[in-house]
């Protein structure tokens, strides 16, 4: 068996351990004499799965008891909608800091329930850096304000919290949840999609304040309302079983890591690799503003188009794949996530090191 280091921004890697005891169990689970995918949602075997899915998330990153966990379905991108759909309807404003991508789909869905105030931007400068913000720029009384906490595609992470005050604030996690700890009452929702960072696609996490759920506008559909999943247990409809068990192994590895705190420490001193590579090259630099720069995906350029091409096809062929930047930066970007081991790291150090000197 030959696996390469997997760069993807997402779908990503799973931790080999993870992959390993879903194939041992993947014929016969527990002594179920079943495979996951074939039980019943509504059976125990499968009732004690998700439990423990939603025990083991809440230990490893100190869920209060104040708030609900829901696994659904739809991606993040579905949050889009049933975030203002849910959290909106008390002013109908809420404030967006548009940090990429994914915060730009979000406030677009955003505008079709509430008014939807763009408050910041770092669109100017490619969002190579998160806006400064303070409390004085946020609507008074809107409903929410919607931030993308870890920017996957630009590689930027709020690395100092603005003090938004009391504001309720949203943060989509997808690229960034069980990368660190996050005190959890500093945000009334947090949403993440698995496929980055928890498991594989087809499963969203959402963590939910109480008070902010039963609260949906009229015209929101039954399968969008938090209330629907929170008051079934994630289980109104079938779940995506499969998935939520593997997120379920994930969260176990990272508690036998020694939880996201430890985590957290690895994934800092990987990063701190490839940051210091980068900041010492002459052919390669990282595109983000030092202050802002993401420990989970990390993009860089060279200032040759024709080298970045180069680069990434050699990369490939030496078994790094997918290190091709998104379409909208160009260049390359290196994701690494808890599951990309610290050898990988230094492997794709040592490689670009290699290609500098040969290209010199
Ligand atoms: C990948 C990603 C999304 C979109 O997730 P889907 O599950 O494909 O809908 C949204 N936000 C962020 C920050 C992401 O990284």
């Amino acid at each position: 068996m030959s696996r390469v280091y997997n760069f993807s921004a997402g779908p990503s890697m799973l931790p080999l351990e993870v992959l390993e005891r879903a194939q041992r169990e993947m014929l016969d689970c527990n002594g179920s004499g079943q495979s996951v995918m074939e039980m019943s949602h509504r059976s125990s075997e499968y009732q004690a799965i998700i439990d423990e899915a939603e025990a083991l998330f809440r230990e490893v990153l100190s869920i209060p008891d104040n708030y609900k966990v829901m696994f659904l379905q739809g991606g993040a991108s579905t949050q889009f909608a049933m975030v203002p759909l849910n959290l909106g309807n008390k002013t109908k404003t809420a404030d967006y800091i548009t940090t990429g991508q994914w915060a730009k789909k979000a406030l677009a869905q955003a505008k079709a329930y509430v008014t939807a105030n763009e408050i910041a931007s770092s669109a100017d400068a490619t969002f190579n850096y998160i806006p400064k913000v303070d409390k004085g720029m946020l609507t008074p009384n809107a409903d929410y304000l919607h931030i993308t906490y870890n920017n996957t595609i630009y590689g930027t992470h709020y690395n100092n919290m603005p003090d938004f005050g009391d504001a309720t604030v949203v943060a989509d996690m997808s690229s960034s949840i069980l990368s660190e700890p996050v005190d959890i009452n500093k945000f009334g929702l947090i949403y993440a999609g698995a496929q980055k960072n928890m498991g594989p696609a087809g499963v969203t996490a959402v963590i939910a304040r109480e008070d902010l759920i039963g609260n949906a506008m009229d015209i929101t559909p039954i399968m969008l309302r938090y209330d629907t999943h929170s008051e079934n247990g994630s289980m109104y409809n079938t779940p995506p079983t499969y998935g939520i068990y593997i997120c379920k192994l994930v969260f176990e590895w990272v508690k036998n890591l020694g939880g996201v705190k430890a985590m957290n420490e690895i994934n800092v001193e990987k990063a701190k690799i490839l940051y210091d590579f980068l900041d010492n090259s002459k052919m390669f630099k990282g595109t983000v503003v030092p202050e802002d720069r993401s420990i989970m995906n990390v993009p860089f350029v060279t200032d040759s188009d024709e080298l970045n091409k180069k680069f990434i096809a050699e990369s490939k062929a030496a078994g790094f794949i997918n290190l091709k930047g998104h379409r909208t930066v160009g260049g390359m970007r290196a994701s690494i996530y808890n599951a990309m081991p610290i050898e990988g790291v230094k492997a794709l150090v040592d490689f670009m090191a290699k290609f500098e000197k040969e290209n010199a």
